[in-house]
């Protein structure tokens, strides 16, 4: 059974009480078959059809086009820091051979760092890309196109402040840049790029010409909320353990005209070799299953997309509760600066998380109030809301399972530590 607690984490999170129930009873015998989910083959009609309804109720909460095919892989986040590096190096280079590029030219891949996961996916595409032999020649250059790090990853970069390798304009025979790279929410800071494509700090989507592929790491914003643009996008992929089940799958959404084959490719030279439990291609054609899935964790999401569509009213309802549960705790948190007890560390409105919120407790002589508010969180129920351990303080994140009461509980035991202590 449950017990009457509150979850905070990062993730893995929480996931929706009924789906856990759901989950429970099919490892043991999963739809009167007298076998457990785990125990059925993934080639057989049982879990042929688990893939497909997460893939089909997938596209529909978030509105994925048929230009774009969606999988389910394992490795993790991690992992697509490397496979979106891999696989688009090589349709970049297939693309520019059929335009006729007769020397090879490293290519630019342009990052947008604005917290711990772009900064670690940017350092993965170097060490990727770039030889650590001096005077080899790269089969990339890594350019940063905006960097939040001055302000101690706070704020969003304004659209002025962006300085991508190639100009709005640029025409694809000219450009020589095989993709941009975002992170949508940054865990670890509790910046977010605002849903509002006209708000300040709104990824600049008009800036990237059509032509140059865009990447988004949607790991801890996944169907919180609509995706911007989806269309636009090249590559958007999410590990599962923080809004859609277990820690063991990501899903991958590529659009389709990237789905090369990558041994072409190497036929080509410059580019690097791309495993083939990575490459897109083969993932997608063989619909999630060329090699054995992580068949319990893509189960419990697709029980979770089918709870967000008919029990949560889809992406809509998903959406404004989201919107609520975010607005309630930073109004709590503006409240308590005011009395200069706690503080968000994410001062600029439009920048703010509505996934993982972080917070001070203001320092006073004397006392140790981190310590006291994080016992006094303890004892009331309160589990998992210490800040990453790089960057300290407190983190409360509100993944979709995190329900509104829990929500409305932090609130109440913000406004107590305030009054106790203002
Ligand atoms: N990107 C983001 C935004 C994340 O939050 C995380 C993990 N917390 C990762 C990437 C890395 O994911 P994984 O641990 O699944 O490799």
């Amino acid at each position: 059974e449950r017990v009457d607690i509150h979850n905070f984490a990062a993730g893995p999170s929480p996931l929706p009480t009924p789906v856990l129930h759901k989950a429970a009873q099919s490892l043991l015998n999963y739809n009167g078959t007298g076998m457990g989910v785990c125990e059925l083959s993934h080639r057989g009609k049982e879990f042929k059809a688990i893939v497909e309804g997460a893939e089909a109720n997938l596209r529909t909460l978030l509105a994925i086009p048929d230009t774009h095919a969606v999988f389910f892989t394992q490795g993790g986040g991690t992992q697509q820091f490397s496979s979106t590096v891999l696989n688009l190096l090589s349709s970049h280079r297939l693309r520019k051979a059929a335009h006729g590029e007769k020397e090879f030219v490293p290519p630019t891949i342009d990052y947008v760092v604005t917290g711990s996961w772009s900064s670690k996916a940017s350092a993965e595409a170097k060490r990727l890309v770039v030889p650590p032999v001096p005077g080899a020649q790269p089969f990339a250059k890594i350019h940063v196109a905006a960097t939040t790090k001055p302000s101690g990853f706070n704020t969003l970069p304004a659209r002025e402040q962006y300085e991508f390798s190639f100009k709005p304009d640029a025409k694809e025979e000219d450009s020589n840049t095989a993709f941009v790279y975002y992170c949508e929410n940054e865990t670890i800071n509790g910046v977010e790029f605002p849903a509002d494509a006209d708000a300040h700090g709104a990824f600049p989507f008009d800036l990237v010409p059509a032509h140059i592929p865009i990447v988004a790491d949607y790991s801890s914003s996944f169907i919180s909320r609509p995706i911007p643009h989806v269309e636009r996008h090249a590559v958007i992929y999410a590990g599962a353990q923080k809004n859609l089940g277990p820690a063991g799958t990501t899903v991958v959404i590529v659009r389709k005209d990237l789905l090369v084959d990558t041994t072409e490719a190497s036929l080509l030279g410059n580019v690097p070799a791309v495993p083939i439990e990575l490459e897109y291609k083969t993932l997608a054609d063989n619909g999630s299953l060329y090699n054995t899935p992580p068949v319990f964790a893509i189960y419990v999401s697709a029980l979770v997309l089918e709870y967000l569509l008919h029990e949560k009213g889809g992406i809509k309802g998903v959406t404004a509760t989201n919107e609520r549960k975010a607005r309630k705790l930073y109004e709590a948190l503006d409240r308590a600066e005011e009395k200069n007890v706690l503080k968000a560390k994410v001062k600029q409105l439009e920048a703010r998380s509505w996934m993982n919120v972080t917070f001070e407790v203001v320092a006073k002589e004397g006392e140790d109030r981190e310590k006291e508010f994080l016992a006094g969180a303890e004892k009331q129920g309160f589990r998992q809301i210490k800040g990453h351990r790089s960057i300290g303080g407190i983190r409360a994140s509100l993944y979709n399972a995190v329900t509104e009461e829990s929500v409305d509980a932090l609130v109440q035991y913000i406004d107590e530590f305030v009054k106790a202590h203002a």
